[in-house]
């Protein structure tokens, strides 16, 4: 079986146009509210006093673009100015700013590798944070060098690092945990869906089953059971694809069918069971009726039209589900030698 997949690009994580655009106009708020802050208090670097209202600029402008272009390329581009802007702060900070210890801009570095785990699938965010680590790193040890003395250089630089280290392995492993769980999830789902029709399969109706068997308020329901008549002779004259077409087609009739809460699976090769829920006897038997007769003036091009016998049931004439089926199973049983094309309830 192939991985199902969790996202739609290889490399990316798409978001939503919406939640794309309302990021950037974060972004754009934490900016702005990072340049008055530091134009107020006057700390603000000669870099940062330019490097600012450039990137409110080319936010506001990816902002705009995101109405026209494809949110996988934007993502790129706002990682790569922002990741950019933070590096090259933080060392422009310590090569003009008096050190004596770390700069402020260092506690923003961090952003770096949670940006990368929000826009970029896991394979390209370990790449991409350890390339920014490396940067973070060489390029802060190369600055604080020139003022400190090879031992205190190291130790903030190490500290530095074991920061990191920290924030990369805890983004990693957050994502890995949820991908897992993701992906059991689809993997759960999967294996309760027939392939060929997408109905539940026999072990998803189980599921379903035991859901609203072990419900404290007991519910009234109607099991029937379809089963095409002769369908060996369609897969023998037309061949097994066409039988699978059918198979297709039928199961989209009966979606139509059915109510919104009914529930339809496929209960053997060419066995269908539906059920139907709080409805009076009278009322499940037009449904089988209905669906009999839909069955029959299905159009389906170059085959005969085919027929299906139907066995139908109440909880009330029984004590539990499985006493259900083997009565439904008896009365489709009766229908075949009655003629086929039948119902019996
Ligand atoms: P009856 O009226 O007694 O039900 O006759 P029938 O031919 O429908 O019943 P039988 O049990 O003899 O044959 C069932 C056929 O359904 C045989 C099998 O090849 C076919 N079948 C089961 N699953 C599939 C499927 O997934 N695709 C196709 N094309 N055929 C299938
Ligand atoms: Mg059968
Ligand atoms: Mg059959």
């Amino acid at each position: 079986m192939s991985k199902p997949s969790l996202s739609s690009n290889h490399n990316s994580v798409l978001l939503s146009s919406k939640i794309f655009r309302s990021l950037v106009l974060f972004a754009i708020a934490g900016f702005s509210a990072i340049w008055a802050i530091d134009s107020s208090s006057n700390i603000i670097v000669e870099f940062d006093a330019l490097s600012y209202p450039i990137c409110i600029i080319l936010l506001g402008a990816i902002f705009l673009l995101s109405f026209k272009v494809s949110v996988s390329v934007l993502q790129h581009f706002c990682y790569f100015i922002i990741t950019g802007y933070l590096i090259s702060s933080s060392i422009v900070h310590h090569q003009l700013l008096p050190h004596q210890e770390l700069s402020s801009a260092v506690q923003w570095l961090a952003l770096n590798y949670v940006m990368a785990y929000l826009f970029f699938s896991r394979k390209r965010a370990v790449v991409l944070t350890i390339i920014v680590f490396g940067v973070n790193i060489i390029g802060h040890f190369c600055v604080l060098i020139h003022y400190d003395s090879l031992s205190e250089t190291l130790g903030m630089v190490l500290n530095m690092a074991v920061a990191h280290i920290v924030y990369i392995v805890l983004l990693w492993s957050i994502v890995s945990i949820r991908e897992k769980a993701a992906y059991a999830s689809v993997l759960e789902q999967q294996v309760q869906l027939d392939p060929l029709t997408q109905l539940l399969n026999r072990r998803g109706l189980e599921k379903e089953v035991s859901h609203f068997t072990h419900l404290k308020q007991p519910v009234s329901y109607a099991l029937m059971i379809l089963d095409i008549d002769h369908f060996k002779q369609i897969n023998d004259t037309y061949g097994h694809l066409v039988g699978d077409n059918v198979l297709v087609n039928l199961c989209q009739k009966l979606r139509e069918q059915i109510r919104h809460n009914d529930i339809i699976a496929r209960w053997g090769g060419e066995e269908f069971a539906v059920i139907t829920f709080n409805q009076s006897t009278e009322q499940v038997l037009k449904l089988a009726q209905r669906l009999r007769l839909a069955i029959e003036q299905m159009h389906l091009a170059d085959i005969r039209p085919i027929t299906v016998s139907i066995g139908v049931g109440h909880s009330h004439e029984v004590s539990n589900i499985e006493q259900l089926f083997e009565l439904v199973d008896a009365r489709l049983y009766n229908a075949k030698k009655a003629g086929r094309n039948c119902i019996i309830d």
